[in-house]
């Protein structure tokens, strides 16, 4: 558990140098709160899936997935805390306000949706690139294989791709 708070921690500092690197601006600390099974939230209900809510800042997840994380993959919690980083960094320098308004415009939802995960995976790289060796980073890439696909994210090669152009680049 601690583990979790402490990688949490390290992604909020390197979060912290990335955003006034590229946007000049005063970032906010990311939240975390393990849970148990599942929780209503001010996004609606958690399931204990890793997941972020902008409208608080938090970063949800069960600690039924976090002892099954450090039991057969523990370079997972690394990669899912700094995905879920991502989001609220997009929450911060108006990616995901962009994107509501380009479904406004016409854009699909799906489309939108797989552009900010894509691009989640992407910040994940960026952060863990300065916190991990190249070795853990490999890993991380491997983890992906270990996700199940789904349309909203993009494909796992898809995903791996976005996350190498951050940790690798
Ligand atoms: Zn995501």
């Amino acid at each position: 558990m601690d583990k979790a708070y402490e990688i949490l921690n390290q992604l909020n500092i390197e979060a912290n140098d990335f955003f006034i690197a590229n946007h000049g601006k005063l970032y906010l600390e990311a939240k975390l709160k393990i849970i148990n099974n599942s929780i209503g939230t001010l996004c609606g209900r958690c399931d204990g899936s890793p997941f972020y809510c902008p409208l608080d800042g938090v970063i949800y997840i069960s600690e039924q997935i976090l002892n099954k994380l450090d039991k057969n993959r523990p370079i997972g919690l690394h990669l899912i805390l700094a995905h879920e980083l991502g989001h609220h960094i997009q929450n911060q320098n108006g990616k995901d306000y962009q994107m509501q308004i380009d479904m406004q415009k016409g854009k699909s939802r799906l489309a939108s949706t797989k552009e900010l995960e894509l691009d989640a995976d992407m910040i994940a790289g960026q952060l863990l690139s300065s916190l991990l060796t190249k070795k853990e980073l490999d890993c991380c890439l491997e983890f992906y294989k270990s996700i199940k696909e789904d349309e909203l994210h993009g494909t796992i090669e898809e995903r791996m791709e976005c996350f190498s152009m951050g940790a690798f680049l």
